[in-house]
């Protein structure tokens, strides 16, 4: 990589950041596409993060990735927020526009839908889907799940209240029917009663254990199982399903494409998929 006077500068603030795999990940694409262009990690300290996103436009960035714990507190400061963040409540990519405005954007949803795209899992279109979870990562996939027009969505939470919350905000915000279960085997077995699709977007199984009260004889084909963790790439709930002959889907794909989409809006330019996905195996 060459720094020029000319090099257009994105990255990603975290607090801390250096577990980040998003460096790897984007200046491998930034390489591909010939680009003067580098990505470099900020750790930012929550009360310096007003400061931080003005120093960044100052500096003439083209827009920057926000992770934890900055995704909810980046709302309000900036000029404009998509609808599907406002949602999701939460900011993972901010542009720099042109015209001086910083617009943030969450691209979750959106690659959570092309990562199952790529993977032959059918789209639940008509159909009833299950998401266990009610946080930040929950909240994207329902948008995720009302874009592709599901009938129905079932939200199950260990916290139930969450669950109902979010429910309910589905059904006002975004235009699904929504309920809610508690994350227990009785509630489980409701939400997965006719559905065609579970999707695990709570942190249980990042320890490569199951950590969830599923009945392994409920996951059954014709169901589809996508749990958004990447790492393991292999979670219990995973092995379980795939042993029971159901589609499965881990996580790498989501956070490749959210990266992708990411580096999109930057740039203008389609971003190179593979290179990214390869770049963030390599840097795992
Ligand atoms: P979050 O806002 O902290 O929410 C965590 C969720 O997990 C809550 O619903 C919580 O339930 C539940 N939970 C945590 N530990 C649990 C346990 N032992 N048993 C049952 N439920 C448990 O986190 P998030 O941002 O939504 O992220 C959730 C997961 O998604 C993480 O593993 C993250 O790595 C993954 N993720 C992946 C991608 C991707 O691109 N692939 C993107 C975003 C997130 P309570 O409400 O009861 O606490």
């Amino acid at each position: 990589m060459r720094i020029t006077g000319k090099t257009q500068l994105v990255g990603v603030i975290g607090y801390p950041v250096s577990h980040t795999l998003s460096p790897a990940m984007h200046n491998a694409a930034i390489a591909e596409l010939g680009l003067d262009w580098v990505y470099a990690p900020f750790p930012v300290a929550p009360d310096r993060l007003p400061e931080a996103v003005r120093g960044l436009q100052a500096v003439g960035a083209r827009g920057f990735n926000a992770t934890i714990p900055h995704k909810e507190s980046l709302l309000p400061l900036l000029d404009e927020v998509s609808g599907e963040a406002a949602f999701i409540g939460a900011v993972n990519t901010v542009l720099f526009h042109e015209d001086g405005r910083s617009i943030g954007y969450n691209t979750d949803a959106e690659g959570f839908l092309r990562a199952m795209d790529e993977s032959g899992i059918a789209p639940p279109e008509g159909e009833k889907a299950a998401v266990m979870g009610a946080g930040g990562a929950a909240r994207a996939v329902a948008a995720a799940l009302a874009k592709a027009k599901a009938r129905e969505i079932v939200i199950v939470n260990r916290t139930f209240e969450k669950a109902e919350a979010l429910a309910a905000e589905a059904d006002a915000a975004i235009g699904v029917s929504a309920r809610a279960e508690p994350l227990t085997e009785a509630g489980i077995a409701s939400a997965l009663d006719g559905t065609a699709l579970l999707v695990n977007a709570t942190s249980a199984g990042m320890d490569g254990s199951a950590g969830l009260p599923i009945d392994a004889d409920a996951l059954r084909p014709p169901l589809a199982v996508y749990d958004i963790v990447y790492s393991p790439p292999q979670t219990g709930l995973l092995k379980t399903a795939a042993q029971n002959g159901c589609k499965t889907l881990n996580g790498l794909g989501m956070l490749t494409h959210q990266g992708a989409i990411a580096l999109e809006r930057w740039t203008g330019l389609k971003a190179p998929v593979e290179t990214m996905r390869q770049a963030l195996l390599a840097a795992q």
